[in-house]
């Protein structure tokens, strides 16, 4: 019997009342399969001839005084009864389960003065009676449950209503839905078990994985302990209802009629179940459109990566309340949403790695401790590569279809591409900027052949480029084991020297290559110069050669990136290139203005000097110096031993002269020395220095004659450097005609 008997029996007792004759006491009451009373009520209706003094109580047990009851509780027959004692008639009419079991026994007591009919025939009357309230009470709670069901806004709330009142009526163990996937097997991540009852959900969990991936069938099974009802709608399948009793239940199985009830229910409510999932339906599909059009946009709008998987991470359990997402990525994007790291070294690849590995999105049911869950892993693919894997779990074991897998999969790609898209604008940013920098470097460095310029020029653009604490250009002479630093960002160091033999410059030496060094938690790098934990060299290679290093370093670990070196050696062959032709400048100018035999300026530098020194100066003086019987020399020792004799008088020249004096080759054997803010005496002393000097370490020995001019602005005005020479050669001319090794001023 289904229902609660209370209500069972205020149905019955509209229809009995009915038959009753009218202003005829009489009590009718219902009692339990234990003969408690647990409703009564007067069967009178208009005004009371006489009550008699009819008296009933609630969960009073009647079976001692009205025997009667006894009686069709164990004979499950209609008995009336009459009391002499208290003149009453009594009948008992037995409410029997389908199995035969008496559930309740419907009874009545009259007063006997009172009825001028046969009780008994009038109770066998009852029967089709009691039946039609029975029905009528079935048809009604069925109906009130459909018409519930309008009122649900979501299929959950929907089917935790359907369950309780279908429990409710039934009365035994517990009812659930589980839904159906299009080919009739059950999805067990969504189900619905009667609240109420405590280890529904765990039975109905066992059942679940019991049936596995067979089709739902209607069925009753286990010694009618479980009855499946699968509700479809236009051969659509959409719920299975289960009625199952937990091994504990063990006094009761289900009827046909608990079936039919079932079926009827499950017949009637498949409209409603069908209209309530496709608005969840449309709904999740909404939602989940709603997450891919926010990401697509935020995608578009920014290039943040963390937004992405941000709102992927916190979509997700959203989306799917059974699955939780977790992120592992190869990249680490300075994540301000929790990350994990990808592994590699299990012996056992965890289903994310195999993912990774394989580029696909891969299911998979794994053990978690007694439980078995699933994992569903989707690779972050963009076109260029894969960044990391997304991975859901449930914390139980579940089947998502095909299109579930396909928009995991979409919102995983998504991240990939949202990782793209930084990295490619990463990239051309920092393009951008090594260009910029490049193009900046080679204008700068093409305007300047001054070395020292190129030097101060390369540091600071080097700092300003790297951020980083230590940068410094050293210098590696040829055939010498070590390096200068010729320029640094901390003066300090300039001129120092550094033993080549320090392993990252040997490494330098070595590779002739650029070299980057990143020890993670090693300490500090072996670079004596500046305690640093990240250390770029780049070598200055010349025709070659390696000229000197470019180097930068910082005390923080990893603080160069791979851009960075990549960089450097671009600022490396820029600098080699800017300080090569710097040098060869030098070297050119210096081979313009010096005498290659003598090392002496030329005369053409000598003229420039001196016209620069009539201009600015006050007074100067000029020595002209020619070798005495010098063609003697040469005719006796040859060519070759009068050019040694004139590097030799070149050199003493050279020795006994200031910085500031410039001694000059003036013509084959003729030297000159002019002497700037020099007077007379001073300048002939200067010359006789050099006159003895000659005399004495010259070999074979000579001597030389010297013509000294001096000039001042008081006295000289707008002098000619043509005018002066004249001068000093005039008093040559009288030294050698005065006998040779003196000095003559003008
Ligand atoms: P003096 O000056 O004392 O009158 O006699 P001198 O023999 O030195 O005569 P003069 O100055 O006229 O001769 C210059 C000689 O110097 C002629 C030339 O052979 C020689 N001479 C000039 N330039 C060079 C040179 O670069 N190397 C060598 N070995 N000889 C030179
Ligand atoms: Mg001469
Ligand atoms: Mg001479």
């Amino acid at each position: 019997m289904l229902g609660k008997l209370e209500t069972v029996f205020s149905y019955t007792a509209h229809f009995i009342l009915q038959s009753w004759p009218e202003k005829r006491p009489g009590i009718l009451f219902l009692t339990d399969s234990g003969g408690r009373v647990i409703n009564f009520m007067e069967m009178q209706v208009g005004p009371s001839q006489n009550s008699q003094g009819l008296t009933l109580q609630h969960d009073v047990s009647i079976g001692k005084v009205f025997d009667f009851i006894v009686e069709a509780l164990s004979s499950k027959e209609i008995v009336v009864k009459t009391s002499s004692e208290t003149n009453n008639v009594c009948g008992a009419f037995p409410l029997c389960e389908e199995d035969g079991r008496v559930r309740a026994v419907i009874g009545m007591l009259v007063p006997q003065d009172q009825i001028h009919f046969d009780l008994s025939s009038y109770m066998r009357g009852l029967e089709p009676l009691i039946r039609m309230g029975y029905d009528a009470y079935i048809q009604h709670v069925t109906s009130q449950i459909v018409m519930d069901l309008t009122l649900h806004d979501t299929t959950k709330e929907l089917l935790q209503s359907l369950t309780s009142q279908i429990s409710d009526i039934i009365q035994k163990g517990c009812c659930s839905a589980v839904k159906l996937a299009d080919d009739a097997t059950l999805i067990p991540q969504e189900s619905v078990t009667t609240q109420e009852v405590e280890g529904g959900q765990t039975h109905i969990a066992q059942l679940v994985s019991r049936f596995g991936t067979t089709q739902i069938m209607p069925s009753i099974l286990d010694d009618h302990r479980l009855v499946v009802v699968p509700v479809s709608l236009n051969q659509t399948p959409l719920y299975a209802l289960f009625l199952h009793l937990p091994p504990e239940e063990t006094d009761c199985v289900y009827d046909e009629r608990d079936v039919a009830f079932l079926q009827e229910i499950g017949a009637k409510a498949s409209c409603a179940l069908w209209r309530s999932i496709m608005s969840d339906d449309l709904r999740r599909e909404a939602s989940k459109k709603d997450l891919l059009y926010q990401l697509m946009s935020k995608i578009q709008a920014s290039i943040d990566v963390n937004d992405v998987l941000h709102e992927i991470v916190t979509s997700i359990p959203s989306l799917y309340p059974y699955l939780s997402a977790e992120l592992f990525l190869t990249v680490e994007p300075n994540a301000t949403t929790p990350v994990k790291q990808l592994s590699f070294q299990e012996v056992e690849p965890s289903t994310s790695t195999k993912a990774y590995l394989e580029g696909r999105l891969i299911a998979e049911e794994v053990g978690e401790g007694e439980q078995q869950v699933t994992v569903i892993a989707a690779p972050l693919l963009g076109k260029q590569g894969i960044y990391g894997v997304l991975q859901v779990t449930s914390d139980q074991r579940i089947t998502l279809n095909q299109h579930e897998k396909d928009y995991i999969s979409i919102l995983a790609d998504t991240a990939g591409t949202a990782f793209e898209n930084a990295q490619l604008y990463q990239q051309s940013r920092n393009l951008i900027r090594e260009l910029r920098l490049i193009n900046e470097m080679a204008r700068q460095l093409n305007r300047s052949l001054d070395l020292k310029e190129i030097l101060d020029f390369v540091t600071t653009m080097m700092r300003a480029t790297f951020d980083a604490e230590f940068c410094a250009i050293l210098r590696k002479t040829p055939g010498e084991d070590c390096f200068h630093v010729l320029s640094s960002s901390i003066p300090a160091f300039n001129g120092k020297v550094i033993d080549s033999k320090e392993k990252p410059f040997q490494q330098i030496l070595q590779n002739k290559q650029a070299l980057l060094l990143a020890q993670p938690g090693a300490g500090p790098l072996p670079f004596s110069l500046f305690s640093c934990c990240s250390f770029m060299g780049v070598p200055l290679v010349v025709e070659g050669e390696i000229s000197g290093v470019l180097l930068v370093a910082d005390s923080r670990y990893h603080f160069f990136s791979f851009d960075d070196y990549k960089l450097l050696e671009i600022f490396g062959q820029h600098a080699s290139l800017a300080m090569t032709n710097a040098v060869l400048h030098n070297e050119m100018e210096r081979m313009v203005i010096t005498d290659n035999l003598t090392g002496l300026y030329t005369r053409r530098h000598l003229n420039e000097r001196v016209r620069g020194s009539l201009e600015k100066d006050n007074y100067g003086s000029l020595i002209l110096i020619d070798i005495d019987y010098f063609k003697t020399v040469n005719d006796t020792f040859g060519h070759q031993v009068g050019d040694e004799v004139l590097i030799q008088v070149s050199n003493l020249i050279r020795h006994s002269i200031r910085d500031s004096d410039i001694a000059a080759r003036w013509g084959g054997e003729e030297l000159a020395v002019y002497l700037p803010r020099v007077d007379k005496n001073t300048a002939h002393s200067v010359a006789e220095r050099i006159r003895e000097c000659v005399e004495q370490e010259t070999s074979p020995q000579v001597t030389i004659s010297c013509g000294l001019a001096k000039w001042s602005r008081e006295m000289d005005v707008n002098l000619s450097v043509e005018a002066l020479f004249h001068q000093a050669d005039i008093a040559l001319y009288e030294a050698k005609n005065s006998g040779r090794n003196q000095v003559v001023l003008a």
